[in-house]
């Protein structure tokens, strides 16, 4: 427990605010999106610039106090609150400037896609950010970014530009190409193992309307459908990005959602009339919108159910793979939640691999078995299935999971397959040069070894 005294304290001591367990508005501000996660932190700092996060590293070193970094608050491990110890929550840093003429955007560490879209799209300007718009747009970034522009301008980080952080003895750094470009490289896909981000600098592209949406498939075609949706991906067409969620319907049979999206010029692309035309479609809600109205074509409840989340990344998706697929989503014999399967053609191949730690690149898909359900009497079945969904996938894995993806519990081991073992190591002397005390290791951890 912290003293009152010390609270008050802190509270003088930060533009931004306190919450304790004695505030109405602490129930709320301590929940992450996974509902599996309840933690109590004995105060959550509600900072309101950099300076009140020096302060409040400071506050948590002299209270012996373990810190969590909030941004979006969507990290499915929950990373973003702690027992007992201290958040440092962002979510007052929300602004977005944008410079419409050098095409970047400033975004502040607790903004979230709500802000950003809606701030570049003023200016006719985005970036390829992640699906669901309420997710930080800084804890996204710096774990990589896969969305609905992949195939067109890369990973989210390949876009990342420039950071301000604060690390955890107080010290304000900048990262760019031409200060600390190691530490850039690192921020390119290895999470907040280093400091705060009080504000990341994005790269923008202009971009209006899409073709986008969804095709709903099922039925016992939902395998050709699948089949369709991997040769689709596998032509790498550059301006159609590509994922597809596998559930089952009401009846437990398969059942795929395909979600393209289109920025090219052909008013009939040929790919779309590929997915239009796979057997099974039994819902088509594709169509040409603004970029602002396909960042809501997937939503997801805050902090309602229950999440376990496992994937690998995979070198390609052959039959054997969707029929295994196939059997695991339907294994559980209730609503599993979901598979995810993410293309990560095009763009992301473009860009050379010394560019960033993010080390997926040369893969084809991502695919992560999500469980979400409600009732905590079925915790073990939903996780167990989550697993052995995993564990299926790893004849075709290149090695590792995406740290955006994991859960708390995955070992060290497969955090260090997701970077490889050479960029580990160079990532261990960044951390031992910025956290040496490991204090930010409410992360998919780097140690400093
Ligand atoms: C519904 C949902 C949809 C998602 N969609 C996508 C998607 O389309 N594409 C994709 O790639 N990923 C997606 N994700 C995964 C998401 O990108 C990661 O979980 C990410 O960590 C969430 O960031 P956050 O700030 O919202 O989460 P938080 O839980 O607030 O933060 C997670 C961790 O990120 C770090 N972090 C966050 N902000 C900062 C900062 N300013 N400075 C330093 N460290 C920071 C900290 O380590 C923090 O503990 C999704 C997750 C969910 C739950």
């Amino acid at each position: 427990m912290i003293e009152v005294d010390s609270l008050d304290e802190l509270r003088r001591s930060l533009a931004g605010s306190v919450l304790t367990p004695a505030d109405a508005e602490y129930d709320a501000a301590r929940r992450c999106f996974n509902a599996l996660v309840d933690r109590r932190p004995s105060a959550i700092a509600r900072c309101a610039g950099a300076a009140d996060v020096v302060t409040a590293f400071d506050f948590a070193r002299s209270h012996r106090l373990e810190v969590a970094v909030r941004g979006g608050g969507h990290n499915p491990a929950g990373h973003c609150v702690t027992d007992g110890g201290l958040v440092l929550d962002l979510t007052r840093l929300r602004a977005v400037e944008v410079d419409g003429e050098a095409r970047i955007a400033r975004a502040g560490g607790g903004s979230t896609w709500l802000d950003f879209d809606p701030a570049t799209q003023a200016f006719g300007l985005v970036t390829p950010g992640g699906v669901v718009g309420s997710t930080g747009v800084c804890g996204l970034t710096l774990g990589g970014g896969i969305g609905h522009l992949t195939a067109q301008h890369g990973l989210t980080c390949d876009n990342l530009v420039g950071a301000e952080l604060v690390t955890p003895d107080g010290t304000v750094v900048r990262a760019s190409e031409d200060e600390n470009a190691e530490l850039l490289w690192g921020l390119r896909g290895a999470g907040g193992n280093f400091g705060v981000a009080t504000s990341l600098e994005l790269r923008l592209h202009p971009l209006e309307r899409v073709v986008g949406g969804a095709f709903a498939y099922a039925g016992p075609r939902a395998r050709d459908a699948l089949r369709r949706f991997r040769d689709v991906a596998a032509g790498s067409p550059r301006d159609l990005s590509l994922q597809a969620s596998l559930s089952v319907d009401e009846s437990l049979e398969p059942a795929l959602v395909v979600l393209p999206c289109y920025t090219g010029a052909d008013a009939d692309p040929e790919a779309l009339r590929a997915l239009r035309s796979a057997p099974g479609l039994v819902d088509d809600g594709v169509g040409a919108h603004t970029f602002l109205e396909q960042q809501r074509v997937v939503d997801s409840a805050y902090g309602e159910n229950r999440h376990y989340w496992k994937g690998h990344f995979v070198r390609e998706l052959p039959d054997e793979l969707i029929d295994e697929l196939l059997a695991r989503v339907v294994a559980l014999g209730r609503p599993p939640g979901g598979i995810l399967i993410e293309s990560l053609h095009g763009a992301p191949k473009d860009v050379d691999p010394s560019f960033g730690v993010a080390g997926f690149r040369g893969a084809a898909f991502n695919i992560s078995a999500q469980a979400v359900w409600l009732d905590p009497a079925l915790d073990e079945q939903y996780i167990g299935w989550a697993r052995e969904t995993a564990a299926a996938l790893e004849p075709w894995s290149l090695g590792g999971g995406y740290v955006n993806y994991m859960q708390a519990d995955e070992p060290i081991e497969r955090v260090r397959a997701a970077f490889g073992a050479e960029a580990f190591d160079r990532l261990q002397a960044l951390k031992r040069r910025y956290d040496p005390d490991n204090v930010l290791r409410r992360n998919q951890n780097i140690p400093p070894g």
